[in-house]
């Protein structure tokens, strides 16, 4: 039978960066690989009726259709899921069918969604936007204030849904304060984690119910590819059965074993990478605060900024990659960001290149003047995602840039 528990009963005593390498596989492979292969098959074959009725059942937890369960990104989810210590980790094509599977199975016709303005700009538009059509409808609030996020909840809510790290405004709510609210309204904490991967800090100890990852970003390591988690910690009851048995079923967006074949090697690097990605940006933030064109330095990283001290608190001592700078208005952003040399004009977060963006323009170009007013997105603003670079030439190229 399909076991995809923890083999290795002494490598839970090991630390998480040992057991984010070595896992066995569930079954031993014919040929000693070394890597976890990659199941590329769509149906698996039985030697029974009566097995073959138990797997589609759910009466054992086997692989029947690719659809539904795959070895490959079996071995991944468990992996997440030992890193963790979650009761279950679905993984999914993309970090938005992620979200999307989550926010389906927990709302229902009539039913709000309490969140904000301050949030990527799909995850945005499906809570305000394509849910509404199912009558859903979303409260948005300042999640910084939990007085103002209790005042939102009534008896139709089912769910406060946040991002750690809100993009491009880099902002951080209480995750205790908020997860308290949540438990004695009876509704999940739904965060997004992109921001901060789940090597560095718990959630689920933080009180988030639910977490959902965008594995596109620091877990695929290099951009390789796309995906997206459920972490679910099983304070919700049912909540897993209903992804694995519900919405991976019917909706049809689980993860392909290509991706996460791809995102299991990301994985064992996450932290390694996200270490020295959080030092570059630490240092690269310091130094540009001493350059005069530009007007504000962004990051939760640096002492002074508001949100520091909370951050520190919920994800420890690094910031990750992200912060934003301030120019003087839209032409010195459009100008700066012709001129850079090495530094990448793209979208995306946490590739080992660093990446810059105008938000404003791109991200939420679709958005009205008053929306993007109304989500503090600001034409002065351009997001960088620092990589894995020497900090001199990052540093270089943004001065040369600014000239
Ligand atoms: C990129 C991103 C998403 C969407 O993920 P995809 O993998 O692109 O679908 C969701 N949330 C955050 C915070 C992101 O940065």
């Amino acid at each position: 039978m399909y076991n995809f528990t923890v083999i290795f009963e002494k490598r839970l005593l090991m630390k998480k960066q040992t057991r984010a390498i070595h896992s066995a596989f569930p079954k031993a492979d014919a040929y000693g690989a070394l890597s976890m292969p990659v199941y590329h098959t769509a149906a698996y074959e039985f030697d029974t009726a009566a097995h073959m009725a138990d797997a589609f059942t759910g009466k054992v937890i086997e692989p029947d259709y690719s659809r539904v369960l795959n070895p490959t990104v079996m071995f991944f989810e468990d992996k997440v899921k030992e890193l963790t210590g979650a009761a279950d980790v679905i993984a999914f094509s993309s970090g938005m069918a992620a979200i999307s599977n989550t926010l389906f199975a927990v709302a229902a016709a009539g039913k709000n969604i309490v969140s904000s303005r301050h949030m990527f700009g799909n995850t945005f538009a499906l809570i305000s936007g394509t849910m509404k059509r199912f009558d859903v409808t979303a409260r948005l609030c300042d999640l910084t204030d939990p007085a103002q996020v209790e005042q939102m909840i009534d008896e139709s809510t089912c769910c406060v849904y946040l991002e750690i790290v809100t993009n491009p405004q880099l902002e951080v709510a209480d995750l205790r304060a908020l997860s308290a609210i949540c438990r004695r309204h009876g509704i999940p904490l739904i965060a997004d984690t992109t921001a901060i991967p789940f090597t560095e800090f718990n959630a689920g100890e933080l009180g988030v119910d639910i977490e959902v990852v965008s594995s596109t970003k620091y877990l695929s390591g290099g951009a390789t590819s796309l995906g997206g988690l459920i972490i679910d910690y099983g304070t919700c009851p049912g909540f897993a059965k209903r992804i694995r048995f519900e919405m991976v079923f019917n909706l049809g967006a689980y993860m392909t074993p290509h991706v996460a074949y791809m995102q299991t090697i990301g994985l064992e690097t996450l932290d390694a990478r996200y270490r020295l990605q959080s030092a570059n940006a630490l240092d690269l933030a310091r130094r540009l605060t001493t350059l005069p064109e530009i007007k504000r330095v962004n990051y939760i990283g640096l002492p002074d900024n508001p949100f520091h001290d909370l951050a520190v608190s919920q994800f420890g001592p690094t910031a990750g990659g992200m912060l934003t700078i301030d120019l003087a208005d839209r032409d010195a952003c459009f100008r700066f960001i012709d001129s850079l040399k090495l530094i990448r004009r793209a979208t995306n977060l946490f590739d080992n290149k660093t990446l810059a963006i105008h938000p404003a323009s791109t991200i939420y170009g679709n958005f009205s003047d008053a929306e993007r007013r109304d989500m503090d997105v600001s034409d002065t603003t351009i997001r960088l995602s620092v990589g894995l670079e020497d900090v001199d030439d990052l540093f270089d190229d943004i001065r040369q840039a600014l000239r």
